[in-house]
């Protein structure tokens, strides 16, 4: 996809900070990170979202999302490890390639990930009877 940053990525058009590549996968530095070592983990075909992404492409990215976070951990020795993804505008996708964000953590350092809040009376069951009925077609 000429359009897409990371499909430029991947052809080397445009530089990044290299993590990890291998057929299927690369992995390389966020430019504007939580944490210093802010890794995102892509398949290098192009896939809009998690919606999207074929199968095998996915569990490949699985496995290098670990292989990053323990390198993460190991080289920076970073508290804590977060891994997020976001799917579409609403959730906060900027980039319509899908990637995996692997962010080192430390004790103190202020970012929030998100804040819950409870169910009110029966609307825990109501949602997830709706979401058993579509599983389980
Ligand atoms: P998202 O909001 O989940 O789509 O995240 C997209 C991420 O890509 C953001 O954290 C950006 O900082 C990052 N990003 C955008 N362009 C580049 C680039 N050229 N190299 C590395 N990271 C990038
Ligand atoms: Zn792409």
């Amino acid at each position: 996809m000429e359009s897409c940053i990371f499909c430029q990525i991947v052809k080397g058009a445009i530089p990044s900070a290299k993590l990890y590549e291998d057929d299927a996968v690369l992995s390389f530095l966020d430019i504007n990170p939580i944490n210093p070592g802010h890794a995102l983990v892509i398949p290098k075909n192009h896939y809009p979202t998690i919606l999207d992404v074929d199968d095998e492409d996915l569990k490949k990215v699985a496995v290098v999302t670990k292989l990053i976070a323990k390198a993460l951990r190991d080289a920076l020795f970073c508290d804590g490890i977060n891994v997020l993804q976001n799917n579409f505008e609403a959730a906060g996708q900027l980039i319509h390639h899908f990637h995996i964000h692997v962010i080192p953590r430390f004790e103190g350092d202020g970012f929030k990930v998100w804040s819950g809040k409870p169910y009110k009376e029966g609307a825990m069951k109501e949602v997830q009877e709706k979401i058993l009925a579509v599983i389980k077609k």
